[in-house]
């Protein structure tokens, strides 16, 4: 398959919406920004199409896929009912980064496929005006998870994507770097208890005006053992992470972090091994070694690099990455989460 592209970044016009909207209908993908990461669409009421979004992924099967919409008539066509609260978390947060798990109408108008069998169906109406504007002409809800192949980072910007998923999507729509740079967060709600299934920018401090208990789910920051059960079943899976190896320090003590960022360069600069050091812009001046990454200064600007920069780091050809971790506060945990995956679980907290 060759695929189509748009023509200018940023200025995708109206008929190239249209163009990619057809091919939706017409029951293949399309690969399309939204402010969180770039995603890989399909009409998610179709079945077979949506099994295209796993063969081009090498997604799971037992891993579910997001629908998107871009109406409250389009959610009531699919799930069973809408609580008050869910009904104001909706009116507060959407169209953005916050997904909520509903249950599906037993009808299941949405596929099986699309929930790996689940009773449950997760949604999100973006806020990214192509993403909004190619649903609505679509005319259907598009199934669509982040834009990677399984296991590495999600995309951010098509130019670091198109390697893997060049030829296996029918459109592109290229709408440059995505706003935020991590995926939704993603909500699950139980007797008036929102669990985060998943941190994104939508912070666990902002769901706390909405609702009296709000639960970070233990699969968060903590490891998913061997066969164990899990509320979002993408947590099971290795995610995010380069092929070198990566660790992550972090400490509520800026200087202590720093002291040992350097202790660990040291050490693996007396055995003549080579290290990259991912830190944030106030501290970059202190580390010793050479090669060293600015990660950004505000967690905003952390989250829209963090996974270009992922992208990046083997072809440093380095035996190992420090990447400084940013604390559980606020988007910090959205980054954390993302950031022990890279490491495959190999972080320190000093
Ligand atoms: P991605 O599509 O790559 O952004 O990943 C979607 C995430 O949402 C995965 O971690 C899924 O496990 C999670 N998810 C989607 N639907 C459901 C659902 N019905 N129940 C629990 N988690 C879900
Ligand atoms: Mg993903």
């Amino acid at each position: 398959m060759i695929s189509k592209y748009s023509n200018q970044k940023n200025k995708i016009n109206e008929e190239e919406i249209k163009e990619a909207a057809e091919e939706i209908k017409n029951g293949n993908l399309v690969l399309f920004p939204t402010e969180t990461v770039y995603g890989i669409g399909a009409n998610a009421l179709n079945a077979e199409a949506v099994k295209k979004v796993f063969i081009a992924k090498n997604r799971a099967p037992d891993n579910p896929l997001i629908v998107h919409v871009c109406s409250i008539e389009m959610v009531e066509k699919i799930v069973q009912e809408i609580t008050p609260l869910e009904k104001k978390l909706m009116e507060k947060f959407w169209p953005g980064p916050l997904t909520i798990i509903f249950n599906r109408k037993s009808e299941k108008i949405i596929p099986n496929v699309v929930t790996a069998n689940l009773d449950t169906v997760g949604i999100r109406m973006p806020s990214n005006k192509i993403a909004k504007k190619l649903i609505q002409e679509a005319g259907v809800p598009i199934a669509a998870p982040s834009a990677n192949i399984s296991g590495k980072p999600s995309g951010t910007k098509v130019e670091d994507i198109i390697e893997e998923l060049d030829g296996k999507v029918q459109y592109i729509l290229d709408g440059g770097v995505t706003d935020i740079g991590l995926e939704s967060t993603v909500i699950k709600i139980d007797n008036g208890v929102i669990d985060i299934l998943r941190p994104g920018k939508v912070t666990k401090e902002e769901l706390q005006e909405v609702a009296n208990q709000v639960e970070i789910d233990l699969h968060v920051l903590g490891k998913v053992e061997k066969n164990e059960k899990v509320a979002s079943p993408g947590m099971k899976y290795r995610h995010y992470a380069p092929n070198t190896k990566c660790m992550m320090v972090y400490s509520n003590n800026e200087e202590d972090m720093i002291n040992k960022i350097n202790e660990i360069t040291l050490d693996m600069q007396n055995e003549n091994k080579k290290v990259l050091v991912l830190g944030r812009e106030k501290h970059i001046n202190s580390y010793i070694v050479k090669n060293k990454w600015n990660m950004g200064g505000e967690l905003e600007e952390v989250a829209k690099n963090i996974f270009t920069l992922l992208r990046k780091v083997d072809k440093e050809k380095v035996d190992l990455v420090i990447i400084e971790g940013v604390g559980e506060n606020g988007l910090g945990l959205a980054i954390t989460n993302r950031l022990i995956r890279a490491c495959a679980y190999n972080y320190i907290i000093v």
